[in-house]
């Protein structure tokens, strides 16, 4: 079958490899859409997370069910699924404690064992998820990344009627904003350098989008405000970013970093203690798809503007990775491996 190998850093190549068969608790998936995500963009580039010589990235994907193993229950053949990607080691506190997400240990398909960017993948069965007929294809592999979404929101301070600040309007700074205004935010503001981006967060749930190059977004937040969101995500991960969500908090406000940083950077933390602050921080998500998955399919989260291209596999590394890394205008791009 064909798939999207990662070699090393700048070295992915689609190619023939082997077709993956199931085992006793395993699942066969025909993948239908494999969304590209900023995880992939990094590892394309600097090849951190996956250790293998080989690895087939991606995911975020749906797909159908096309075989399973003898001990599998739980799904049948036909189904239409979503895949939940990361599992932890299953023994240390944060596995006991239902947070594998933050299990040391913690693995993932598309980085530890290969993914969904081929034509077809092979999962446990406890990471697959039925969808409703209402959920398509292409939304159902915006499952995962509206999970991180839901997760950090949950996880911040936020309450229904606050005001809050999107930094960053990437697909995660765009699921941010639209699930906020679903969430009951009175005041979902957006800050974005890319022209394209702020307009799409403007039809994604955002009142007011702000370009940080021609205004001072913090000074602007605090004249729409008053003292300050109630809330304010970093959906960037760079100083810029996280210096100005920080500050654009009220006194004894919630800032949450949704994203992740690549380098370390500087901050005062005296402009975080005389007003009494938090910073929350939120990594993935858990037991949390089968709830994505409703709001997904009920409308709650109209996610499917975050989706720019529908791409072939054949067309990932220049019309995917390359183009994510230069392009700025394009948001969630989708592999669909059977054009
Ligand atoms: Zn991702
Ligand atoms: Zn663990």
């Amino acid at each position: 079958m064909k798939a999207l190998v990662l070699y090393d850093s700048k070295n992915a190549k689609v190619e023939e490899i082997q077709t993956p068969q199931v085992t006793d608790q395993t699942v066969k998936i025909k993948v239908k859409y494999a969304g590209i995500c900023g995880t992939d963009l990094h590892e394309y580039s600097h090849k951190t997370f996956v250790t293998a010589n080989q690895m087939v990235l991606g995911h975020e994907f749906s797909g159908e069910v096309v075989e399973v193993g003898a001990g599998v229950g739980s799904v049948t053949v036909g189904s239409r699924v979503a895949v939940e990607p990361i599992w932890g080691c299953g023994e240390c506190s944060s596995c006991q404690s239902g947070n594998y997400n933050t299990c040391v240990n913690m693995k993932s398909y598309g980085l530890h064992e290969n993914g969904g960017f081929a034509k077809y993948v092979v999962v446990d069965q406890s990471k697959v998820f039925e969808l409703p007929d209402e959920l398509s294809y292409d939304l159902a592999a915006l499952v995962e990344p509206t999970a991180v979404v839901v997760h950090a929101i949950r996880r911040s301070a936020f309450k229904f009627g606050d005001r809050v600040a999107v930094f960053g309007a990437g697909p995660i700074g765009l699921l941010l904003s639209e699930s906020l205004r679903a969430a009951g935010a009175s005041q979902v503001i957006v800050v974005e350098v890319s022209e394209k981006r702020r307009e799409l967060a403007k039809e994604m749930g955002a009142d007011v989008v702000i370009d940080p190059t021609k205004e001072d977004a913090v000074k602007r937040i605090k004249e729409l405000t008053g003292k300050g969101v109630d809330v304010a995500y970093d959906a960037a991960g760079v100083e810029a970013t996280f210096n100005s969500s920080l500050d654009s908090v009220k006194p004894n406000g919630d800032f949450m970093i949704v994203s992740v940083f690549s380098e370390p950077i500087s901050y005062n933390p005296a402009m975080q203690l005389i007003s009494e602050k938090t910073i929350s921080t939120s990594l993935g998500y858990n037991h949390i798809f089968g709830e994505v998955i409703d709001l997904l399919a009920k409308g709650s989260i109209k996610a499917e503007k975050v989706i720019t291209s529908k791409i072939a596999l054949d067309d990932i590394v220049e019309g995917g990775f390359e183009k994510l890394i230069v392009d700025k205008s394009e948001s969630k791009i989708l592999v669909d491996p059977s054009l």
